[in-house]
């Protein structure tokens, strides 16, 4: 029998290890789970720098070579 274990989200109990969302009990709750730690990195980044625009520049010129495969 597969051990019940509390949903992280919404603290239901049931055999969620055993699920595909493990270890969540249901799509909606990792989806809110992921929401909570997107939100968090979002909160820690918010100020944009001057820096944080170089990087991103830096990024997206070495970014066309790997995406160029890709065109239907
Ligand atoms: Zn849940």
């Amino acid at each position: 029998m597969p051990r019940e274990t509390p949903c992280p989200i919404c603290q239901r109990q049931g055999p969620w290890l055993a699920e595909p969302f493990a270890p969540f009990c249901s799509e909606r709750c990792k989806m809110v789970d992921l929401g909570n730690w997107l939100g968090e990195e979002y909160r820690i980044a918010s100020p944009i720098t001057a820096e944080d625009l170089l990087e991103l520049a830096e990024m997206e010129e070495s970014d066309p070579d790997k995406e160029s495969g890709s065109d239907c």
